[in-house]
């Protein structure tokens, strides 16, 4: 089957004559048969990912397993664990990486929040930060994993997966393909061992659910995984699991639509007069060829500069009517934000600027509107915050920036 029909048909449910899987909300379940009841709670303790009861919810979830076979059959992976949040499932996938090194390299820019927990020396691991090209150099004989987003958060750089994972050599590469969306990349395909998603973006899609899966290539992480979920206890919420496979359906059409609307808005704004650069996957010579390979397009988030810096950055922003100034993504409307104020704020400047993510940076996720809506309604902001005098930006600034 083509992704576009597993998406729909792989959302039927298997069990009764429910043609929707039924959302199963209990925390215990009935155990008549002890000894079944004793075997299965051992099983899901070593890793298993179903067992003849269910026991108890933080082991198993009808709901959340099905939103984890989807995922493992779009990913093309072994397995898949889904977790309470993005930095959950990060945080899972670092807990097992330190069962096995104590050294992980990390490729810049990353998600505020990754960059935060790796810098943190909350999990004890030492952290080399390395671009793709350096990442070989990096590997030292204790390393237990390679971190990456691609298309990266905020400034879109796209990595060569199957080139990062050939310099990685014997150490599993982890990819964070949030901003790809499983319907764009498949981060397995090119060689990586993990692939991470933040659900709560794109596959949610509504920004009214949070959670994060990953899919492993090799079931033997996997079940070590599930055992740091029991134990950690970060499980994913039937309803929000419920959300995913539903968001699923529609992602595709969701992930076209939205990326039709991203690339006419990007042409729009790289003529623009008062945008200074645009960066959207593919738009640089260098990433055209790697957006080519692995993905089947260049995805729905845009990140660009205005001349006047973050100030001019700012009036943009506060001048938008209908985008909705807001962190996030993969929203089906469009959000919109300056990084180095709000995700990459914990990031600090130096580190920002060693991830090349200037103060003014803006970065958009390009919803499902009608594409003459945001594009009027981007243009009257770029209007409004036209090129200002030193003299203007002064008074601006002392009457609390009222323009
Ligand atoms: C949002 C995000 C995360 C974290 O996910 P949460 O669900 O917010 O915990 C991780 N990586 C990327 C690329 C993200 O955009």
């Amino acid at each position: 089957m083509r992704t576009e029909t597993k998406l729909i048909v792989g959302s039927r449910s298997r069990k009764g004559l429910s043609h929707v899987l039924p959302i199963d909300l209990s925390t215990t379940y009935r155990t008549p048969d002890l000894e079944q009841a004793a075997r299965s709670l051992e099983a899901f303790s070593q890793g298993a990912a179903t067992a003849p009861n269910p026991v108890y919810a933080r082991l198993s979830n009808p709901n959340v397993e099905d939103f984890e076979m989807r995922m493992s059959a779009l990913e093309g992976g072994a397995d898949s664990i889904a977790f309470a949040s993005g930095m959950a499932t990060i945080s899972a996938l670092l807990l097992e990486a330190s069962t096995r090194g104590t050294h992980v390299v990390a490729v810049p820019p990353l998600y505020g929040g990754t960059h935060h927990l790796l810098n943190s020396e909350l999990l004890g691991l030492r952290v080399t930060w390395a671009t793709a090209g350096r990442v070989g150099d990096a590997i030292e004989a204790d390393t237990a994993l390679v971190l990456v987003e691609t298309p990266a958060n905020p400034t879109l750089t796209v990595t060569d997966i199957a080139r990062l994972a050939a310099a990685a050599g014997s150490v599993p590469v982890a990819v964070d393909s949030t901003f790809a969306t499983p319907i764009l990349q498949q981060p397995l395909a090119h060689g990586a061992q993990f692939a991470i998603h933040s659900a709560t973006k794109f596959i949610g899609g509504h920004s009214d659910a949070m959670g994060g899966v990953i899919t492993c290539a090799d079931p033997t992480f996997a079940a070590r995984l599930r055992q740091i979920r029991i134990a950690t206890g970060a499980v994913l919420h039937p309803l929000a699991a419920h959300a995913f496979s539903r968001g699923l359906q529609t992602l595709g059409m969701r992930v076209e639509a939205q990326q039709q609307n991203a690339t006419a808005l990007a042409a729009r704004l790289e003529a623009h007069a008062n945008v200074l650069s645009v960066t959207y996957p593919g738009s640089t010579e260098s990433s055209r060829a790697t957006v080519r390979r692995q993905m089947r397009g260049p995805g729905t988030m845009i990140s660009f500069r205005l001349a006047g810096g973050a100030v001019r950055a700012d009036a943009f922003l506060s001048a938008l009517r209908l985008a909705v100034p807001a962190v996030s993504l993969g929203s089906v409307d469009t959000l919109i934000q300056r990084p180095a104020a709000l995700t990459h704020q914990v990031v600090g400047e130096a580190e920002r600027q060693r991830g090349q993510i200037p103060e003014d940076l803006i970065r958009i996720s390009v919803g499902a509107e009608h594409l003459d809506d945001l594009w009027e309604d981007v243009e009257q902001a770029l209007f409004e915050s036209a090129p200002i005098s030193i003299d203007d930006k002064v008074m601006c600034t002392a009457s609390g920036g009222a323009f």
